[in-house]
Parts: structure tokens; C-alpha cells; sequence
């Protein structure tokens, strides 16, 4: 979609750090991150939310998890533990309309959140 910020940032439109790509899927710090490792996960093609990509696209949806996964492992969390967190829609938050996995970790994630 020409108007939405993460397929241009995904189309290289937009700069950002990309510290992961492949075919179905871009990974990208989170401009402003809330723990050590905060990197944003997104699939190229454009779904509004995690449920519009599971109903649309179930490998795309895999593909974000596979990568949030090797996201984790090339930051150093794996093994401490991290978050991948899906806000959807204005009550969770939701800021931008192009579902997007937020990959957490490198300090004490909380649970409940706030
Ligand atoms: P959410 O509130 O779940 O929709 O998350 C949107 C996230 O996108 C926020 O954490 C923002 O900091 C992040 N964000 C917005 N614009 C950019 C950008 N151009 N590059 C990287 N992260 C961004």
C-alpha cells in the first residue's frame, strides 16, 4: 500500500536498521525501543493486524514467527528469554496498521503489562 509507512519501509522507501531479511519477511530496530533488544518484524506483503495475516496468508504467518525466533538468537536472548508481542487494534495500541512483532528482551519483560 503506497500510503503505509511499513510496506515503504519495507520497499527500502523509508530507512531503517535492518538487521534481517528474507523473501516473506523484514526485521528492523524499533525506533523507539523499550528494552536492550527491540526489533520490530514484519511481513513484506501488507495485513492489517496478526488476525487479517492468519486468515490470509498461514505461511507468511509462520514466517514472521520463524524470524522473530532467529531475530532472538542473533541478539543474544534467546536464552535469557524475550517477548514477541502482537498489538492489535486501539485498545492493545496498535499505531501502525501493517501487522507488525515486536521482538522483546535483554532485561526483565513484565508481566501483566500496564
Ligand atoms: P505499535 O504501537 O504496536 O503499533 O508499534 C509501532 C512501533 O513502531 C512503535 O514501537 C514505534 O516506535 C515503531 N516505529 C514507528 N515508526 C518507525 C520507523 N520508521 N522505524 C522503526 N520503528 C518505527
Amino acid at each position: 500500500m503506497a500510503d503505509c509507512l511499513f510496506c515503504r519501509l519495507a520497499a527500502g522507501e523509508i530507512p531503517a536498521t535492518v538487521v534481517r531479511e528474507d523473501e516473506l519477511t523484514v526485521a528492523f530496530r524499533d525506533v523507539n525501543p523499550q528494552a536492550p533488544t527491540h526489533v520490530l518484524v514484519i511481513p513484506r506483503a501488507h495485513h492489517a493486524d496478526v488476525g487479517a495475516l492468519a486468515a490470509a496468508d498461514p505461511d507468511a504467518l509462520v514466517a514472521v514467527h520463524r524470524a522473530a525466533a532467529a531475530v532472538a538468537t542473533a541478539e543474544g536472548v534467546a536464552g535469557t528469554g524475550w517477548r514477541l508481542v502482537f498489538n492489535t487494534g486501539p485498545d492493545a495500541g496498535q499505531s501502525v496498521p501493517h501487522v507488525h512483532g515486536h521482538v522483546l528482551g535483554g532485561r526483565q519483560i513484565g508481566w501483566p503489562p500496564g
